[in-house]
C-alpha cells in the first residue's frame, strides 16, 4: 500500500550553498520547519559537492567560498582540505538555523499532481514522497560529469577517470597522464599531477588567460554572458569558459615550464594512448577528463522544462513555463556569491506565488 504523500508548501531538493541560502531565507520569512518546508539532500552528511571534492584541494586553493546568509565562516585554516572545512562550516549552519534538512533522501521525479496549474507537484523520493506548493531546486552539477565520447574508450588499457574520481597525484607517479580540460579545474589537476608524472594537456578549445587583474567587473560581464544564454534558454556554460584562465603566479611558472603547451583533443584512444588524425600518438596510462558538468536536473525531467536545444528558459531563479519552480545554483548562479543570493531571490518569488508577503521582506 503506497503511502500518502507528505503535504508541505516548499519542498527545496538540495542542501549546498544555494539550498541552504534558500533554507535560511525560507526561515527568516515565517515558513515552519517540518510542516512548511522540507529540504531533500542525497548525501548522508553535509556539505553539498563541497564533500567529494579532491583531498588535495584546500582551502589555500579554491577560489573564494562566500559566506553563507546570516552567519558567516570565519577565519579558516589554508592547509585544511575544503572538503572537510567547508562540510563542517554547513553543518554548523544547518543546526544553527534549525534548517529541516531531510537526508539521504534522493528526489527521483517531479511531476504535476493534476492539470490545475497551480495545483500541486508530486516530489518523489527513495524515502517516500512529498506534495507540495512550490520547488526550489538546488541540486548542483557534481552528480553529473561530463565526459566526452571519443572513439576507442573502450580499447584503452589504461585508467579513464572523471574530475569527480581524482583523490589526488599520487596514484600517477612515474606514469604518462593526459589531463583533458581547459577549465580551472583541468589546470589544477595537471599542476598537480605534473609533480610526480609526464603530463599531455589537451583542450577542445585554444585556452584563453586572462591578463592583469580580474575586477567585479569582469565577473559581472561573465555572469552577465552565461544570464543571458540561459534566458534564451541555451545551455549554460561554465563561468570560467566565460571568464578565461585567471594567470596566477602558478599558471605562469607552469606556462614558463612548458606544462602548458596543450594539444588539441585527440581523435581516438587505442590501447596505450591517443592518437590525432594528423597521426600524432602519445602514450598514456591514464586519461583524467576534467570536462565540466551538466546541470543535475533529470528529476525533473516529467515537468518538460527543456528546449530543443537541452536549456532551460530561465530569468534571474523563475522558470517562465513553470511559475511552481525555481531553479537556484543554476547558469549565472553556479557559484558560491550567486547561489547565495539566488536563494533569497528563489524565496521572495516563491512567497509571492503562496500570497505570502511577510512584512520587511527584502
Ligand atoms: P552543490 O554543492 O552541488 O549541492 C547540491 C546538493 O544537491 C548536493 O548535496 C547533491 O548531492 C544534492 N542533490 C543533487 N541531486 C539530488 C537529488 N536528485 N535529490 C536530492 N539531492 C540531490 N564556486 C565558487 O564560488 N568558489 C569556488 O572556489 C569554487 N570551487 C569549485 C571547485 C570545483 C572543483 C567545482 C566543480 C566547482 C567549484 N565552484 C566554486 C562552483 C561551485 O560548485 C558552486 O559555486 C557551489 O558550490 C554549488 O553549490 P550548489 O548548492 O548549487 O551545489
Amino acid at each position: 500500500i503506497e503511502a500518502e504523500p507528505t503535504a508541505v508548501d516548499v519542498v527545496v531538493i538540495g542542501a549546498g550553498q544555494a539550498g541552504l541560502s534558500t533554507g535560511y531565507h525560507l526561515r527568516r520569512t515565517g515558513h515552519r520547519p517540518e510542516a512548511g518546508f522540507v529540504l531533500l539532500d542525497a548525501p548522508s552528511a553535509p556539505g553539498g559537492a563541497w564533500r567529494f571534492r579532491w583531498p588535495t584541494l584546500r582551502m589555500a586553493t579554491v577560489h573564494g567560498v562566500h559566506d553563507l546568509p546570516g552567519l558567516p565562516m570565519g577565519p579558516v585554516d589554508e592547509d585544511e582540505p575544503a572538503a572537510t572545512a567547508v562540510p563542517a562550516y554547513f553543518a554548523a549552519y544547518e543546526q544553527h538555523f534549525a534548517l529541516p534538512v531531510h537526508r539521504p533522501v534522493r528526489v527521483r521525479s517531479v511531476w504535476p499532481e493534476d492539470d490545475d496549474p497551480m495545483g500541486r507537484l508530486r516530489v518523489a523520493t527513495d524515502r517516500g514522497d512529498f506534495s507540495t506548493r512550490a520547488l526550489i531546486n538546488a541540486t548542483g552539477t557534481w552528480t553529473r560529469p561530463f565526459w566526452p565520447r571519443v572513439p576507442g574508450q573502450a580499447v584503452f588499457r589504461g585508467r579513464q577517470l572523471h574530475t569527480v574520481d581524482y583523490q589526488g597525484p599520487d596514484e600517477f607517479a612515474g606514469r604518462k597522464v593526459i589531463v583533458v580540460g581547459g577549465g580551472a579545474s583541468g589546470v589544477q589537476l595537471l599542476a598537480e599531477i605534473a609533480t610526480v608524472a609526464e603530463t599531455t594537456w589537451v583542450t577542445r578549445r585554444p585556452p584563453v588567460f586572462h591578463e592583469g587583474p580580474f575586477t567585479h567587473e569582469h565577473g559581472r560581464a561573465a555572469v552577465a554572458r552565461v544570464d543571458e544564454a540561459v534566458r534564451a534558454g541555451r545551455p549554460p556554460e561554465s563561468v570560467v569558459s566565460v571568464t578565461g584562465l585567471l594567470l596566477t603566479p602558478e599558471v605562469r611558472r607552469m606556462r614558463a615550464e612548458g606544462l602548458l603547451d596543450r594539444l588539441p583533443m585527440f581523435d581516438e584512444l587505442t590501447a596505450d594512448g591517443a592518437v590525432w588524425h594528423d597521426g600524432r600518438f602519445e602514450a598514456a596510462d591514464a586519461i583524467l577528463y576534467a570536462t565540466g558538468f551538466r546541470a543535475a536536473l533529470d528529476h525533473l525531467r516529467p515537468l518538460r522544462l527543456r528546449e530543443p536545444g537541452g536549456g532551460i528558459v530561465v530569468e534571474d531563479t523563475r522558470v517562465p513555463a513553470e511559475p511552481r519552480v525555481q531553479l537556484v545554483g543554476y547558469g549565472p548562479s553556479a557559484s558560491t556569491v550567486g547561489a547565495t543570493r539566488a536563494g533569497r531571490f528563489a524565496v521572495r518569488e516563491v512567497n509571492r506565488l503562496l500570497g505570502r508577503v511577510p512584512a520587511g521582506m527584502t
